[in-house]
């Protein structure tokens, strides 16, 4: 049983009062066997959608799948929910950043995943649509000439990447797999590093004909996504990334994970709190990048600004 501490691990399933428990939900108390649990994180992600108004009866979705646990686990739960949805459609996609030997194993899984649940699957990569692959910008100089680390490019350009996706795809929504931690994460981190102006995270929003982002798991903790993922028997990635690297978003992620071990609210409450801090403050005015025609706030975007320097840096 996981999560044990304070609890006995004895008892029933508080849903259905008669199976076996395997897990402890602190912050609401219940226990729940395997199969109530799998289904509870099913309803909270329904729940979820029509809280925040994610997504649409008729949407075509794309779903960003990275071939790991959580977003594969977003693809299973996307696919049972929208069985009610008969006007909606899914798509899984994988950018495949051009990493040497990261890539294959998860892209195969995510491939073979998304055939089992009846997805159509596509893949893009940056090396088709940028001309560079990670790997290439990293080995060869370019990334470290123009001052930025492997994590930021490819975070950037995958950003930028599912949006072409999401285009010639003609999808009207893009869901990703970001969890309430790495809601919260992103959120402190903007506040460490003095971001004037914090956006919310996965939450739908098409100013100026962006393609939406939202994120069905922001109300659902990662290590709910990791047991889901375990009892379903999706398969976790065994290589790591080679360009990974101690990020000041380990740290927070560290400290995070040490303050709401003993309060197993303080994510939710710091969420709610902190958007509605964010949210009467309002976004912020938005224009349009003058090389891709996406919404942005500057005239040029970070993504476009970025893939140009590296293409400049690999030429030279
Ligand atoms: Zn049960
Ligand atoms: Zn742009």
């Amino acid at each position: 049983m996981i999560e044990v501490g304070c609890l006995e691990a004895a008892g029933a399933c508080t849903f259905c009062g008669e199976k076996r428990p395997v897990y402890f939900r602190r912050y609401s108390g219940e226990r729940l066997c395997a199969q109530c649990f799998c289904s509870s994180m099913v309803d909270r992600v329904r729940r979820t959608i029509s809280k925040y108004d994610l997504l649409r009866y008729d949407d075509r979705i794309l779903v960003a799948v990275s071939g790991g646990k959580d977003s594969l686990s977003l693809l299973k739960i996307l696919s049972l929910i929208e069985r009610d949805f008969p006007h909606a459609r899914l798509y899984a996609v994988t950018i495949d950043e051009g990493i040497e030997g990261y890539r294959s194993e998860a892209m195969k899984a995510a491939e073979s995943f998304s055939s089992s649940l009846g997805i159509p699957f596509k893949s893009f990569s940056f090396k088709e649509l940028f001309g560079f692959g990670l790997s290439e910008a990293v080995e060869s100089g370019a990334a470290e000439k123009v001052g930025v680390q492997p994590c930021t490019i490819c975070g950037v350009l995958r950003r930028k990447a599912l949006v072409i996706a999401a285009r010639r795809l003609g999808a009207t929504v893009i869901a990703t797999a970001h969890t309430l931690d790495d809601v919260v994460q992103t959120y402190l981190l903007n506040l460490l590093k003095g971001e004037g102006n914090i956006k919310p995270v996965g939450l739908r929003r098409e100013e100026g004909g962006a393609v939406p982002r939202v994120a069905p798991f922001r109300l659902t903790p990662q290590r709910e996504v990791a047991l889901y993922a375990y009892l379903q028997g999706i398969p976790f990635q065994t290589i790591t990334c080679p360009y990974t690297h101690t990020s000041m978003r380990d740290r927070v992620r560290s400290f995070l994970n040490w303050y709401s071990a003993n309060r197993p609210e303080a994510l939710f409450s710091f969420l709610n709190n902190f958007e509605r801090l964010i949210t009467r403050a309002g976004y912020g005015g938005e224009q349009v990048c003058e090389l891709c025609g996406e919404p942005s706030s500057r005239r040029i975007c970070r993504a476009c600004e970025l893939e140009q320097r590296i293409r400049d840096a690999l030429r030279a």
